[in-house]
């Protein structure tokens, strides 16, 4: 197979220098165990380049949005507000506590939670004494969702505000950083994520007693007796100390990375802004989005064929590019949760399933790569609308 046939991956890990060294420095110290020095450092360095009190590292993010849930109390007879346009691991941590997770919808503008269904979901929860016990927002592709509208709403009800930062680590809203503007705030360093560190996750809090508690369930509750003792029930959740060597190094080069994912995006929108039917997903102006993936709706009626076409035909060219997140609402495991759409014509978040699509973004991904994803694009769109010509590119 010839070179410029190389599969192109999504977004797949990007490491350099700095990792290997702080990596091996971590082996020869052998204090490979659980916790350690880069551990520490790891989780001063995230909270001072967030702007955050205190940061707690895990072993992954959903972990940091089970703490967070348990932290707030939330248990059986509780509801908890998600997004419903997400990965399942921001729903999950709800069961996990055993609380009932209640769907709300993107609105068009962000993709992002809408404030209006919230707020109808936060009214008619007020109205039966029913007020859920956090509301998670999620920054879909890392895009900030509309934090002032959120939490303004969330103030008023007094619900506390979880935010899963997962693929928004340096993304900002109104100039600081998301993960910072709720109660809680949770980024992952998951293979596919900006930076990562195989796997891994961040709890970000100013309430450092609640970080504190954290700390401890995630390190199975052991009590600072010098013998085993637990009153609490724990979980093991901490960060391994090699783990938070590379990620430490990973964060040095944050900045390089979520400026590789944007111009990547610019290229594509560049590119494909050409084609009619192909729409890049919105940045709002309140914030700077990390661009984690660079999304674009396909509108069918106009391109003559749909998300899951352009999918296959880029998997033919050996390129790998996935739909946008199944909504919670259709998924199996939630279809039985109450739904809020954005109005009552309207379900945004259905509308952006069906026709999103996710190019691959990785920081590492060359021109000449990105150049092949495009035309790939281009020729999917233009066979079908043009009868095999390639005069779109
Ligand atoms: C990746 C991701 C998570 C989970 O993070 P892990 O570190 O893999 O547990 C949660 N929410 C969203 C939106 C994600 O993309």
């Amino acid at each position: 197979m010839s070179v410029t046939n190389e599969r192109i991956f999504l977004s797949p890990p990007h490491l350099g220098e700095e990792e290997r060294k702080l990596l091996l420095d971590a082996f020869a110290s052998n204090w490979i165990a659980p916790l350690g020095e880069h551990v520490d450092a790891f989780e001063q360095e995230i909270a001072e380049r967030v702007g955050a009190r205190g940061a707690v590292a895990l072993s992954s993010g959903t972990a940091g949005l089970h703490l967070a849930l348990r932290l707030l109390g939330a248990g059986p007879t509780d509801t908890v507000f998600c997004s419903t346009l997400t990965f399942v691991a921001s729903v999950n941590p709800v069961l996990y506590v055993g609380a009932t997770p209640v769907l709300i919808d993107s609105e068009p503008q962000t993709w992002n939670m809408s404030p209006a269904a919230l707020e109808r979901a936060l009214q008619e929860a007020a109205a039966q004494n029913r007020l859920p016990k956090a509301v998670i927002v999620v920054h879909l592709y890392g895009q900030s969702a509309g934090m002032e509208p959120i939490n303004r709403l969330c103030a008023r009800y007094e619900v506390p505000v979880i935010e899963d930062a997962a693929e928004a680590l340096g993304a900002t809203y109104r100039g600081k950083a998301c993960g910072t503007w709720g109660r809680f705030g949770v980024y992952s360093f998951n293979g596919n994520k900006i930076i990562t560190t195989s796997g891994g996750g961040m709890l970000v809090s100013d309430d450092l007693a609640a970080l504190e508690k954290a700390r401890s369930w995630a390190a199975q509750a052991r009590e600072p007796v010098p013998y085993y003792q637990h009153s609490e029930l724990g979980y093991n959740y901490r960060l391994s100390n090699l783990l938070a060597a590379v990620g430490r190094g990973q964060l040095r080069v944050l900045a390089e990375r979520v400026a590789a994912r944007r111009a990547i995006f610019q290229r594509y929108q560049a590119a494909l802004a050409k084609l009619p039917g192909i729409s890049p997903m919105p940045e709002s102006a309140d914030g700077v989005s990390t661009r984690w993936l660079s999304v674009f709706t396909i509108d069918e009626a106009v391109c003559g064929c749909n998300a899951e076409a352009v999918i296959t035909a880029l998997a033919l060219a050996n390129i790998e590019a996935r739909r946008v997140w199944k909504p919670m609402h259709q998924q199996p495991l939630y279809r039985e949760c109450r739904y809020y759409p954005h109005d009552d014509t309207l379900s945004v978040s259905d509308r952006l399933f069906a026709q999103g699509i996710c190019l691959p973004s990785g920081s590492s991904l060359t021109e000449a790569q990105q150049t092949r994803v495009i035309a790939a694009v281009a020729e999917c769109l233009g066979l079908k609308q043009e009868g095999g010509s390639h005069a779109l590119l």
